[in-house]
């Protein structure tokens, strides 16, 4: 009897050692693992009890050998209790870990143009100037005949024009945000070459005083190089009153380029435009060496900035104000020159790649 009492009491210390570790179990390989240390058929050690039970006389065979299987049967339920427990607690295949990092969103930038188009546009705001798009598509008279530019006028040789294949007949073509309706409903035969033709646009509609932005695409048969695209973009200014003077166009554009680059000085240039005059380059010192001379200004300290000029009167008469009454400026930048002066861009065809690594500098 002190026989069984031993290996009842090594069936006792096997069970609670399986219930402490089986609780213990994480994992299916950990139960696994703890299943073949009791029950496989090589090594296990409740396997190694029944082994023993051949060698003992009959009545304690019977006995011990229930104890065992007891315990076998305990052992066994256990396993599959705890396989079906971890089962329970796994998260199902399409689960989200919501312990994970979320993914960074990629956000876009603006893009370089339009940042230099939102600035100069404050600018302008800020000197009490009314911002105004208008058509692209546009006809002669607006982008030619009023601007001092008749039919044979050799200025029309100074830009390369792009014209319809067949002319647009009507009036909605010019629905653009705070465009003004015109009157006079002619067929839109070309791509404005400037955005001038929204002075006309303007003036016919309004009476003076007048203090306008118009920023927008314009087209000519350029081919693509480094500073030329068949497509850009310009602002037109345009200040129309009583006394409006060139010391006011000066000190505007004095005011917006210091905005724009910083304490800069700035010059007039005689030059030529049909539909002002006098007429005007206006060149600002180079904002990288100050005056002193380096690659961006070819060593001259000066940078060719717009064009702009006093309005010529004949523009006056086209759309029905008297030259005898009201004077004013006009100008045009544009936007692809200012960015690439700003940001230090030589080649002007990056801003249309949208190439993302040249895009994503300027966030
Ligand atoms: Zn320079």
């Amino acid at each position: 009897m002190s026989e069984t009492a031993s290996d009842r009491s090594t069936i006792d210390a096997l069970r609670e050692d399986f219930r402490a570790r089986i609780a213990a179990a994480s994992t299916d390989a950990a139960v696994k693992t703890l299943a073949d240390e009791f029950l496989s058929r090589k090594s296990g050690s409740v396997t190694g009890l029944m082994k023993t039970l051949g060698t003992l006389p009959p009545d304690a065979r019977r006995e011990f050998g229930a104890l065992v299987n007891a315990l076998k049967q305990e052992i066994e339920t256990s396993v599959d209790e705890r396989r079906q427990a971890l089962a329970a607690a796994r998260p199902p295949a399409d689960a989200v870990d919501v312990t994970l990092p979320p993914r960074t969103r990629a956000v876009g930038h603006v893009h370089p143009l339009m940042l230099v188009r939102q600035q100069v546009e404050d600018i302008f705001t800020h000197m009490g100037y009314e911002i105004l798009e208008g058509p692209e598509v546009e006809d002669d008279f607006h982008n030619f005949e009023a601007l001092n530019m008749p039919p044979d006028h050799p200025a029309r040789d100074m830009q390369d024009t792009l014209y319809l294949g067949s002319p647009i007949v009507g009036g909605t073509w010019g629905a653009h945000r705070g465009s003004v309706p015109d009157a006079q409903v002619r067929a839109a035969t070309l791509l404005r070459t400037h955005t001038s033709a929204m002075q006309i646009r303007y003036m016919k509609t309004f009476p003076p005083p007048v203090r306008i932005i118009v920023p927008g695409r314009v087209y000519r048969r350029d081919n693509l190089d480094l500073t030329h695209t068949p497509m850009f973009q310009q602002f037109e200014g345009l200040v129309v009153g009583e006394g409006v003077t060139m010391a006011n166009l000066k000190g505007t554009f004095k005011a917006m380029l210091t905005a724009l680059f910083g304490d800069v000085k700035i010059r007039l240039r005689p030059s030529f435009f049909p539909y002002t005059e006098p007429s005007a380059e206006v060149d600002m010192s180079c904002h990288k060496c100050a005056g002193a001379g380096c690659a961006i200004c070819k060593q001259t300290g000066w940078l060719e900035i717009l064009g702009s000029g006093m309005v010529h009167p004949a523009v006056f008469e086209a759309v029905g104000y008297d030259p005898d009454a009201v004077t004013g400026f006009a100008f045009g930048i544009g936007i692809e020159r200012l960015a690439m002066l700003k940001y230090g861009v030589e080649d002007i065809r990056l801003f249309y790649e949208n190439d993302v690594r040249f895009l994503e500098q300027f966030s």
